[in-house]
């Protein structure tokens, strides 16, 4: 495993949970080694991410208190993220979104953006995504919402693991947003896979 180098710094809209210290913090590293370790079977990938999404569902509760929460899953990984926050965030609510790439302009585009009716004006976007690799679904995505005119103060993102780069993408385009992630791994391999991160999340958590 290649350790994450602890000497970079996080611009100031990241809250990266495994580096703050604490009492959880070792219990976090043994969650994360597990998910790195590619010979662990799917059934346990999923058991020791969901207590990872625990974790983090709890630490986010106090960021959402008194606001309507908007649960958003980036397509297919994000969902695997949807029940533990939906058992944590009494009345929250679903908006979906599925981006592709289009296959002749290789530009990304939405098959899917489907946001709940009459939302209360405060309302908190929490946009569910595992795995941030080169950030480019993500910043299309925030793109299309801030496009539609919801608030960028309003959206929290919550991720797994996170990649140096995405970070700094998503710091210089989108500073206004909030990213909560477990862990930033520093390198992108030539596939656009997160080093060391864990593969392919969704086909890990979801065993396909
Ligand atoms: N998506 C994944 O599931 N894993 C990566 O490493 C990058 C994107």
């Amino acid at each position: 495993m290649v350790d994450q180098d602890p000497n970079f710094t996080l611009p100031p809209n990241v809250t990266c949970f495994s580096r703050s210290i604490n009492a959880q913090t070792s219990e976090r590293h043994q969650y994360l080694s597990r998910l790195r370790n590619r010979d662990l079977p799917y059934q346990a990938f999923r058991e020791t991410a969901n207590h990872l999404f625990e974790l983090i569902a709890d630490a986010m509760l106090p960021h959402l208190e008194s606001h309507e929460v908007i649960l958003t899953p980036i397509f297919r990984a994000g969902l695997s993220l949807l029940p533990v926050f939906m058992s944590k965030i009494e009345n929250s609510r679903l908006c979906s979104i599925g981006v592709k790439r289009n296959e002749d302009t290789a530009e990304p585009e939405p098959y899917l953006f489907k946001v709940p009716p009459e939302i209360a004006p405060d309302a908190k976007f929490v946009i569910l995504e595992p795995m941030i690799a080169t950030a480019g679904t993500m910043c299309y995505s925030l793109g299309m919402m801030k496009k539609q005119g919801y608030k960028l103060k309003n959206i929290e993102i919550i991720s797994i693991f996170c990649a140096l780069e995405a970070v700094e993408k998503l710091q210089n385009e989108f500073p206004e947003v909030h990213i909560h992630t477990e862990v930033v791994d520093p390198i992108l391999d030539e596939h656009k896979y997160i080093v060391p991160g864990c593969g392919d999340f969704g086909d890990r958590y979801f065993g396909t």
